[in-house]
């Protein structure tokens, strides 16, 4: 179907315009609700249309939202149980696997060409906020394997979502997960004096490399790089690491003051919710996030902690515009983060007991070893 076959494509396309030329975090919150809810609103109708799936799981709510809490939502583990897709097998231009390891299910994502450069345009305008324009010398913590396995999966994805930032792309480990030393001095040489851009999966990045310098009693000095991180926190927090203390370590085995985690779904790619200069994670113009209490799935208070709900209006091949996590979090505020950005900012808080373990970076095995 072409795109000028569907009315509430067309008027999809059209409106999300408006998000791409308005400023990343420069609306308030009632105004990029203005511009962002009906964008929503006609991701809901469109895969209405189109799945037969989200058509029966959403059918009380099949009305436009007034409010972006009203949207229905999906489960996000039924990517998982579901083949959830809005377009014909032969538009599918490749698919998302969310989880690598066997003892999980992983969950499939379906995305057509447009989705997925859709998903590359935004993630590329959101981290230019915090990383800047110019493209960077950039070390990668994982292994130069990861691009090389059949199956793609979110790790190598995020990979190559970040690797536009960069350039001169060095991997800091080997095929067996080990850092190479020769490998990371040689690059820590070459740009001591510049900026440089490091990436890796949060509990990678610790284990592998914080960790790895700290036991091999080794420094190494990057002061103007800028880390970014990702993945879920769960292994670091049963080792009792938090944000600050990843910080200090990092900035003492490495030089590093610049780090920033971010949030994002597998099931989400490309619109993520980054860290700000005060530590807190705020919404872009392309996504909103809701915290619902686990039990009565209504929205919290602020500063109660409950179920994240996230909104993106990026995918359109799959019904993900509109999900419920199994992480929680508390919202911290709206509109008023000292670092200046507007709109909603909030914090992780752990993941739901007794939830099956989603895969991402959490899935690399060896890691709990
Ligand atoms: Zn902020």
């Amino acid at each position: 179907m072409k795109n000028t076959d569907n009315p509430i494509l067309v008027e999809y396309l059209r409106l999300f315009e408006d998000l791409l030329s308005a400023g990343v975090y420069s609306l308030e919150q009632d105004k990029k609700e203005a511009l962002l809810l009906p964008v929503l609103n006609q991701l809901h109708q469109l895969h209405q249309l189109q799945n037969d799936e989200y058509r029966n799981i959403v059918k009380q709510h099949s009305a436009d939202a007034k409010r972006i809490e009203e949207l229905p939502y999906l489960a996000v583990r039924l990517f998982k149980h579901l083949n959830l897709k809005s377009i014909n097998e032969k538009e599918v231009f490749k698919t998302l696997q969310s989880s690598g390891t066997t003892s999980q299910t992983p969950a499939t994502i379906y995305l057509n060409k447009q989705t997925s450069a859709r998903q590359s345009k935004v993630l590329v305008k959101i981290l230019q906020q915090t990383i800047g324009k110019q493209r960077l010398p950039m070390l990668i913590i994982d292994s130069p394997d990861i691009l090389k396995k059949p199956e793609f999966s979110a790790r190598a994805a995020g990979i190559q979502g970040l690797a536009f930032f960069g350039r001169d792309h060095t991997y800091a480990l080997d095929e067996n997960m080990q850092p190479n030393w020769p490998v990371i001095e040689a690059f820590c040489q070459k740009y001591a004096e510049q900026p440089v851009l490091i990436f890796g999966f949060t509990f990678m990045v610790w284990l592998y490399f914080i960790k790895a310098l700290q036991n091999n009693g080794k420094t190494i000095s990057l002061p103007n790089g800028i880390l970014i991180h990702s993945g879920g926190w769960k292994k670091l927090v049963e080792q009792q690491v938090d944000n600050v203390t990843f910080k200090q370590t990092l900035m003492a085995t490495t030089g590093i003051s610049k780090c920033f985690n971010f949030y994002g779904m597998a099931e989400q790619v490309g619109s993520v919710f980054v860290e700000c200069s005060q530590g807190h994670l705020h919404a872009p113009i392309f996504a909103d996030v809701v915290i619902r209490d686990p039990f009565t799935l209504k929205e919290s208070a602020m500063g109660e902690t409950g179920l994240v709900q996230v909104l993106s209006a990026l995918p359109s091949s799959y019904p993900g515009h509109s999900l419920l996590t199994e992480d929680l979090g508390v919202l911290k505020g709206v509109d008023d983060c000292l670092c200046g950005a507007k709109g909603k900012y909030f914090a992780i808080k752990g993941r739901l007991p007794k939830t099956e373990v989603r895969g991402c970076s959490d899935t690399h095995s060896e890691a709990s070893s």
